[in-house]
């Protein structure tokens, strides 16, 4: 049996008459860039976040150069961010001209160690980016405490983490701002690029939104960028939002089976959730022992594996010049070796789920 790591495929055919009308809509009406079909998507996921703004852009990357740049920052300012995550977290506070700081990572839970981030604080801070990681919350109440203390803004990266919860509270109001990607795999997924802000601050908003859009539209006041959300994507994402609720009990539901199958696999350690934190499982990643043989093992067998990611950002040649040491971040390097993605999605069956659990322990038995 051959287990995909996603099936975008599968998801598309369980819509498939809302997405194939949402995208022959758009087409009829041209609404290509702009138009109702954005305004309304953007009008639907501030509601479904409880947050009163949503601007939408390119990308999930985007969201976050623009927040930036809204914010204010300078070219010097430091911005602290998890040392494990997908590079947009980091290279974005460069290209909006900051300079970046990396903390260390939980052990446990994978997101940024609140206990490292007053270490890292110079004059020089201005923010902090905490990354909603895998799916789970980071721990924020003492992140908030800490911005407030000491006057710095926090932008939620929630890329992976779409409507989780942290006390009760949905990622994306508690920061200043918030950023969210739709990127294709992601749990609420366009079908090309496609990514927002969130805020309660309409001042911020207006700001990234006319940045956002070349500087205003027949009346330059700044210079901007362009960094759309076209009508197709945003059709596409009002005929999915209504799903996604469904979508994440579902991905709870594979995890909570996975939680149960690993048990009696003592090399593998299942993700860890915070008592206090839902976790909506954009990927399940495991702890493991041998891991690069394991993953071998399962790719032979046709299961697909991912690691996201297989090292922690200082270790990559882009951030070399930092001259950063293992011992710098030791959970973050600790984890880059152990971490697996195992493939998990809503629509995952539970023979696939069992026939990647019985690969998992084929390869332990054989020792
Ligand atoms: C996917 C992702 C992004 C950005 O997404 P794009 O839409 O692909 O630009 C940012 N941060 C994290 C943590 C992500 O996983």
């Amino acid at each position: 049996m051959n287990i995909p790591f996603v099936d975008l495929h599968a998801q598309y055919l369980s819509i498939k008459p809302q997405i194939d009308r949402a995208i022959a809509t758009v087409i009829a009406e041209s609404a290509f860039i702009r138009g109702r079909f954005v305004s309304d998507f953007e009008r639907e996921f501030a509601a479904a976040v409880g947050a009163s703004r949503c601007v939408s852009c390119a990308n999930g990357t985007d969201s976050l150069y623009i927040l930036m740049r809204g914010l204010g920052i300078k070219p010097g300012d430091e911005v602290i961010t998890s040392a494990h995550s997908w590079i947009s977290s980091s290279e974005t506070i460069s290209q909006a001209g900051g300079r970046v700081v990396f903390c260390d990572t939980d052990d446990r839970t994978y997101t940024i160690d609140p206990k490292r981030i007053e270490a890292l604080i110079t004059p020089r801070t201005v923010g902090i980016i905490p990354v909603h990681l895998y799916g789970q919350p980071a721990d924020m109440d003492p992140i908030l405490e800490i911005a407030r203390r000491r006057g710095l803004w926090v932008i939620e990266d929630c890329a992976q983490a779409h409507m989780a919860q942290y006390k009760g509270r949905v990622v994306g109001t508690m920061g200043t701002a918030a950023s969210f990607s739709f990127y294709p795999g992601k749990n609420l997924g366009a079908m090309g690029d496609a990514g927002c802000i969130v805020t309660n601050d309409n001042k911020l908003a207006d700001w990234c939104e006319l940045f956002a859009r070349h500087g205003g539209k027949g009346d330059h006041r700044i210079e901007g960028v362009n960094s759309r959300l076209d009508g197709l994507q945003a059709a596409i994402l009002s005929a999915k939002l209504p799903h996604l609720a469904a979508w994440t009990d579902a991905r709870r539901r594979v995890a909570a089976k996975y939680d149960e199958l690993l048990r009696g696999v003592p090399q593998v350690r299942a993700p860890i959730v915070a008592q206090d934190r839902t976790h909506v499982y954009h990927l399940y990643v495991v702890a493991c022992e041998s891991r690069d043989a394991l993953q071998a093992q399962l790719a032979a067998a046709g299961v697909s594996t991912m690691l996201n990611y297989p090292k922690a950002l200082p270790f990559y040649p882009a951030y070399a010049h930092l001259g950063h040491r293992p011992a710098d971040f030791p959970n973050a390097f600790a984890n880059q070796g152990r971490i697996l993605s195992i493939p998990l999605f809503p629509e995952m069956t539970s023979e696939q789920q069992s026939a990647t659990v019985d690969s998992i322990r084929a390869f332990y038995r054989r020792g």
